[in-house]
């Protein structure tokens, strides 16, 4: 226990190495999910739904997740403040490559102290941060190799997890909706997470 302290501890320092603006350890049965959310790729679409295997509909979903999270006790989340004239923009792309690179990196951090069955989610998908101009996801191919097994991780929004509730028990301020005209300097953000045993 005493060293899974101190990874936790090791795990948080490197998530501010990487630039996060917060992040910190919760319960994992904490970890707010709804199935709405999930739908939300699917309805409106996404233009990444089905096409990426780190996406709805070739992702467990909801009810599974559910299930899944019952395996850990301890989820490490992260988030990243980001101006909105960013993520209401191309560059989003850039901020969500970002998040997945750090959930990725933590989790390799984690599997390689000895927490074998770390497991870490980004928001955003990994099609749109990675593979935007590939036709086919590689994972989905025939060759089924994910092209950045290192960097890109499933999405979180296609698991349902719920980011509003999230930042409420991580104690993030984040505001209900996309502003359709936002306040110069104003932030959103962007998360993700890595489920811990
Ligand atoms: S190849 Fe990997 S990074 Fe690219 S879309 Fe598929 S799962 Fe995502």
């Amino acid at each position: 226990m005493e060293d899974f302290q101190v990874l936790i501890g090791q795990m948080i320092n490197q998530a501010f190495d990487l630039g996060v603006s917060d992040a910190k350890v919760l319960k994992a049965s904490l970890l707010p999910v709804d199935e709405k959310f999930a739908g939300f790729c699917k309805e409106p679409p996404c233009p990444s739904y089905g096409r990426s295997k780190s996406c709805p509909p070739h992702v467990m979903g909801p009810v599974k997740f559910r299930n899944y999270l019952q395996k850990f006790l301890w989820v490490l989340v992260f988030k990243f403040d980001v101006p909105w004239d960013v993520l209401l923009s191309n560059d989003r792309r850039g901020v969500s490559r970002v998040i997945h690179e750090t959930a990725a990196t933590l989790e390799i951090m984690a599997r390689e102290s000895g927490v074998e069955q770390a497991k870490g989610f980004a928001g955003g998908s990994c099609k749109e941060a990675f593979c935007m101009e590939h036709v086919q996801c590689l994972a989905l191919s025939p060759e089924k190799t994910c092209r950045f097994p290192n960097a890109s991780r499933q999405s979180m929004s296609g698991l349902g997890v719920d980011f509003k509730k999230l930042s409420v028990l991580a104690g993030w301020q984040m505001d209900t909706g996309i502003p359709k005209d936002p306040i110069p300097d104003s932030t959103g953000l962007m998360a993700g997470c890595v489920l811990l045993g």
